[in-house]
């Protein structure tokens, strides 16, 4: 089988659809050469063999006669050999894996270079200082990234030069002074490896190509892979590949680019580059890059080319590419192309934009954007009228605001995030060693470094507000502290960061509520036009379902009534309620409730007239509505030193009631339905106020569609009971009021009995809502309130993969759902089923209710909007 696949012009063997075997990387390569774009010619070795290899540590035979053979091609291409002391072929060797992931796995740049060949390439090019600008870098990258020594070793023996020759940038090193340094470099690998730097191009490349392959395992590469769910047993693929040399001069230059903005998604080519440069330079932080629209000033020929290019690519992948090129001497090569990484509103704009144009259809823009995205635009931002002390400004490389407290290292953002806290990490610049801080933390803030170092791409990989570049801070890590503009912020100092503007803003800022953009408006109403799962809202009162409308709910899916029941105003009725001795002052306390529930479905009816409402009868056990026992105890013992006797029986009145009704095991005890049978009164109470609220609308000409729901049913006579007390008060108000609604009666299918038996229930029921929260915690028998003991160990030992209270257990709660659906429409084969818990706003759980046929889902407010886009990509 074929292991290697050559890529240049007129050779290529793969194509963009081999991303799995080739990585992204050399997928990406290969397709550019197929396109005609000039990309220096190289081989790819696939990631199949990095899988063989991790697992024996060695190639077969036919891996390595077929490298052999490329290598070869390679020579014979550009007229050149590995190692040749005259005329030396030298080349990259590049990870890439079948998602990118940056910085993660390292690159080797002039792979071929010896000391005998360091002569051949100063003679050949006439120029020696670049030849030795080369080795040098070549022996550091090497003893780096495939001999694991620290790179500052190399690093400080710079520094330690530039002041011997008083110089202030690498680029004005000498030849001397850097034939020195290779010099000096091959002493750190001696003393630091206890073997010389090997002078065989081959042994060199074998090395760097094992290094790539084991990078896969490295602790950055496992993390990164960890927060970003990328399957471990992928590896990733290698990329040889010719050697072309920003560093010639003035006329050279190396940079990186999208093809539009990533941060804000404008029309608009957007990039950074540096003149007489190599590839890492750009990212590394070393120089400060100069803005891509300057390039045409310089070399203009390459600068329009290099534009051409960028519209041929995206019209080829009809999409936003992340590029990398450089420049040898006035001749454009292409390095690298992929799908840019973007910010949400970025991910929006471009959806919305490449429809315009024509690029792309309304169904690949609604895949383009993601969940999480639309989560980050509804997030905070820092009001637009608060006062802000700024203190400094960075690029802002990653949008959003985060406010937390200052700390200096990873670790420590780790470390705070543990216990709860929120913070900024402030670095030098960010290294994949820095990763796990940069997850744990709110935002990031670094000094060095422009929108397309470190920190500025990974934070918008993963959503993180990042400002980046602010050069007027400077850390004085060992005093715990940081400078900026005349202001001292301490560690664990508050600070907040505006990654849309760049701001740094000393202190807590006050953030508020985010609203939604014209243009995903546009997507989300094409989301709505593709999907067929109906999206509905829980919310129990009229602020929630206004909003939940405005952010395109189709009606509520659950209305909790005991929420109402907890208002200031109404616990002493509600407590009244609950004490009451008998039926007669039982109803006389419910009767003061009425009025209060009747004008809590006003409001809820109101804003969301037209659309149906369904509301669930009182759940929860009575004594949540009764004080604590200990705070009663602490008011007893209270009034027994004052000597309030008439006081003392009313608490002590209290005390036994709260007692009687405590309950072992709430959650499984006498609440839901069981209630609605005990004491009927209430729920009579709640039904009236419901029709009666429903009938007096109707009489006001507006269309409610009411629809009532009994929780917790596990025997079919519960729902029928129930029911038949719910209807003959219905009717009651409706004769009352001389109106005729068509209101439902339905029920909650939390328990896996109520699933099992789902076709007895169905006779009963007008509509079925699984209520997923208490069917995980009754399915799996965890107590939803206590999971936070188990769950995470059970998920680290790797028992359970997510929490299932919040991505929905498919295969246990799921298969009973199923269960449920199947037997109910065996019954009534239109009967209306949605889902109502936790789950109804989690992307994979919104899935899987779309694959079982539910006929909606039913989520807090702010999911609405990714449960509409979710149940579009659904059907996709
Ligand atoms: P990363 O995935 O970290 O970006 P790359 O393999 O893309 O790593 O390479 C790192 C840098 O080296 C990039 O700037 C790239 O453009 C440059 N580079 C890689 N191969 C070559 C080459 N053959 N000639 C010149 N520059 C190269
Ligand atoms: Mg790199
Ligand atoms: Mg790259």
């Amino acid at each position: 089988s074929k292991f290697v696949y050559f890529f240049g012009k007129d050779v290529t063997d793969g194509k963009a659809s081999m991303r799995d075997l080739l990585g992204g990387k050399g997928a990406g390569l290969a397709e550019m050469a197929n396109l005609g774009i000039p990309v220096p010619p190289g081989f790819t070795i696939t990631t199949e063999v990095c899988v063989l290899y991790l697992k024996g540590k060695k190639y077969s035979d036919e891996v390595l006669t077929q490298v052999e053979e490329a290598i070869d091609k390679l020579e014979t291409l550009n007229n050149k050999k590995l190692g040749d002391p005259e005329d030396p072929l030298l080349v990259s060797v590049r990870s890439g894996a079948r998602v990118s992931m940056p910085g993660m796995m390292d690159t080797v740049l002039n792979l071929g270079l010896t000391d005998k060949s360091v002569f051949g390439l100063a003679n050949k090019v006439n120029d020696e200082r670049f030849a030795y600008d080369c080795y040098r870098r070549f022996i550091s990258m090497f003893g780096d990234v495939v001999l694991g020594i620290d790179f500052d070793k190399f690093e400080s023996l710079i520094e330690d030069k530039k002041k011997e020759l008083k110089v202030e940038s690498d680029t004005d090193l000498d030849a001397k002074a850097l034939k020195d340094l290779a010099e000096r470099f091959k002493g750190v690998i001696k003393l630091e490896k206890g073997f010389d730097f090997p002078q065989d191009p081959k042994v060199q490349l074998q090395m760097a190509i094992d290094a790539v392959f084991d990078s896969w395992n490295n602790p950055r590469a496992i993390t990164y892979r960890k927060l970003n769910e990328i399957d471990d047993s992928w590896g990733t693929a290698v990329n040889v590949q010719t050697m072309v040399y920003g560093n010639r001069g003035n006329t050279s230059g190396t940079g990186v680019a999208f093809t539009r903005n990533p941060s804000t998604g404008e029309k608009k080519f957007f990039g950074e580059y540096l003149i007489n440069a190599q590839g890492e330079d750009v990212v590394a932080g070393i120089r400060t890059p100069d803005f891509i629209d300057t390039l045409g000033n310089k070399i203009p020929e390459a600068y329009n080319q290099l534009v051409d290019i960028c519209g041929k690519l995206e019209d080829h992948f009809k999409d936003m590419q992340d590029i990398e090129f450089t420049i040898q001497e006035g001749k454009l090569y292409m390095l690298q192309t992929r799908t840019g990484k973007r910010t949400a509103a970025s991910a929006v704009k471009l959806a919305t934009d490449m429809v315009a144009e024509g690029l792309i259809d309304k169904e690949t823009a609604v895949t383009r954007v993601k969940a999480e995205h639309i989560d980050l635009l509804l997030h905070p931002r820092i009001d637009p009228n608060a006062k802000l002390e700024v203190i400094a400004k960075g690029l802002p490389a990653s949008p959003g605001a985060a406010v937390g407290k200052v700390v200096f290292t990873a670790e420590a953002a780790e470390e705070m995030a543990e216990k709860g806290e929120k913070t900024i990490l402030v670095r030098t610049e960010t290294s994949p060693e820095d990763i796990g801080g940069m997850a744990a933390a709110q935002g990031v803030l670094t000094v060095r470094g422009g929108m397309t170092s470190h920190a500025a791409v990974v934070g918008r990989g993963m959503g993180k507000p990042c400002v980046v570049g602010c050069g007027d801070i400077s850390i004085d890590i060992k005093s715990g502290l940081f400078m900026v503009n005349g202001h001292t912020i301490k560690e664990h100092d508050y600070v907040t960061i505006d990654g849309s503007t760049g701001s740094v803003i000393i202190g807590k800022v006050e953030l508020i509520d985010a609203e939604i953009s014209d243009d995903l408006k546009k997507i989300l109403l094409w989301a709505d036009d593709i999907r067929t799962l109906g999206v509905r809202t829980n919310a129990d009162n009229p602020a929630d379902a206004g909003l939940a409308r405005e952010l395109g709910a189709e009606g509520i899916g659950l209305c909790r009534t005991e929420h109402m029941f907890f208002g200031e105003d109404r616990i002493p009725a509600v407590r009244e309620m609950i004490m009451a001795e008998d039926e007669k002052s039982r109803k006389k306390a419910l009767k003061k409730l009425l009025p209060m529930q009747k004008e809590d479905f006003l409001g809820i009816f109101r804003s969301m007239e037209g659309l149906p409402v369904t509301i669930r009868l009182l759940d929860p056990p009575l004594h949540e509505f009764l004080p604590d026992k200990e705070e009663l105890d602490a008011k007893l013992r209270e009034l027994e030193v004052s000597g309030d006797c008439g006081k003392i029986d009313e608490v002590k009145k209290v005390i036994k009631r709260v007692v009687s009704l405590k309950e072992l095991n709430p959650m499984l005890g006498h609440r839901g339905c069981r209630l609605g049978i005990t004491y009927p009164e209430i729920y009579d109470m709640q039904v009236r106020a419901i029709m009666e609220a429903a009938c007096e609308l109707t009489n006001e000409g507006m269309q409610i569609v009411p629809e009532i729901m009994i929780p917790l049913v596990g025997l079919v006579k519960e729902l029928s009971i129930t029911r038949e007390e719910v209807c003959k008060m219905a009717e009651t108000v409706m004769a009352e009021k001389g109106v005729k609604i068509d209101y439902k009666v339905g029920t909650m299918i939390e328990l896996p009995r109520a699933a099992i038996v789902a076709d007895q229930i169905a006779q009963e029921a007008d509509f079925f809502s699984f209520g997923t929260n208490d069917l995980t915690q009754t399915t799996f028998g965890f107590s939803r309130d206590d999971v936070s003991k188990f769950v995470p160990i059970y998920q680290k030992a790797g028992i359970l993969e997510h929490d299932p209270f919040a991505v929905l257990d498919q295969e246990g709660v799921g298969e009973i759902m199923k269960i449920g659906i199947s037997k109910g429409r065996s019954v009534k084969p239109d009967l209306k089923m949605g889902i109502c818990g936790e789950h109804g706003g989690e992307p994979r759980s919104i899935h899987f209710a779309h694959e079982i046929g539910l006929n909606y889902v039913s989520c807090s407010p702010y999911r609405v909007p990714i449960a509409r886009l979710v149940a579009a990509q659904s059907t996709i």
